[in-house]
């Protein structure tokens, strides 16, 4: 991608979930490292939280633009999940993009809609397209009041913050006592990462003596990679501890279908890790979905 500004970056010396200073590298081109702690893994070094907001801008812009009517499924789900714990009132999808989600929501027609979003590029496509009127800015800085919301919903949003348990706690505070709040993010524990199986074979095939050695895939993108960065690495175990710690229960796991494609391929593989997930409450998938109660102080 090209920006024509001077990137800044700064170093990251808390662990968000349990404050410790203690880490090792697991990937060093990555700078990911991983909290001795607790195991929560994030990015050691990133980029400026105004640098992110302005390549959100550049990639709304440049390469986001228009709907993906394949991806209506995905939105689809995510509302018929959030509606098997609360059915109407108000809603906060934090983070909202072009507001598909929203979109969606509206068309049930018993909610109030709310969002958030950095990107005025997606907030006036929203407006435009939807007719769904966005907030611009970062949640803590919207000062909505309190007890306000009943439901609170953070797409595959938390892994972009800088301080994901910061934004957690502002969602408890804004919603009403026993509100909800609905989280999706990717899934990094072993079983959901997509290259984990292929690079284990290819790992053991290289330990025998041959003369040319299979190239491993890139678990993790490079430091210098711009754009449309991930500042956490979530696994279902550290994200359901992360919730605990800022004043939620958890009520239900499930998979969240992340795919802006339908294909019959796909499709099975999502019924499957559903119903391997609901039986064992293992996550098999590319996407951990959580469902969590506030709990009263
Ligand atoms: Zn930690």
């Amino acid at each position: 991608m090209q920006m024509n500004h001077k990137i800044s970056s700064e170093k990251v010396l808390f662990c968000d979930l349990c404050r410790s200073p203690n880490k090792k590298i697991i990937d060093e081109e990555g700078a990911v490292v991983q909290c001795i702690n607790c195991g929560l893994k994030y990015l050691k070094l990133r980029s400026s939280q105004k640098d992110i907001a302005v390549s959100y801008d550049y990639n709304y812009a440049n390469y986001w633009r228009d709907f993906a009517p394949e991806a209506e499924l995905m939105y689809e789900r995510r509302c018929n999940f959030m509606q098997r714990f609360v059915r109407q009132g108000r809603v906060l999808d934090v983070g909202s993009g072009r507001g598909e989600f929203l979109g969606e929501v509206k068309k049930r027609g018993s909610w109030q809609c709310f969002g958030t979003e950095t990107s005025s590029y997606a907030l006036e496509f929203a407006k435009k397209k939807l007719d769904i009127e966005l907030s611009l800015g970062q949640l803590e800085e919207l000062n909505y009041p309190d007890r306000f919301f009943d439901a609170i919903s953070f797409w595959h949003v938390l892994e972009h913050l800088p301080y994901p348990s910061r934004a957690l706690k502002e969602a408890r505070r804004i919603l009403r006592d026993k509100g909800f709040l609905f989280i999706a993010v990717p899934n990094d524990s072993w079983l959901g990462r997509k290259h984990f199986f292929k690079n284990a074979f290819k790992k053991a095939i290289n330990r025998l003596p041959l003369k040319n050695k299979l190239k491993l895939k890139k678990m993790y993108p490079q430091i210098n990679e711009e754009g449309n960065k991930h500042l956490f690495y979530f696994t279902p175990r550290t994200l359901r501890e992360l919730l605990k710690r800022c004043g939620f229960r958890i009520k239900a796991q499930a998979i969240d279908y992340d795919y802006e494609e339908r294909t019959a391929h796909i499709e099975r593989k999502y019924r499957i890790d559903s119903l391997i997930c609901r039986l064992t409450g293992i996550n098999f998938s590319n996407a951990i979905l959580l469902a969590a109660e506030k709990k009263e102080s």
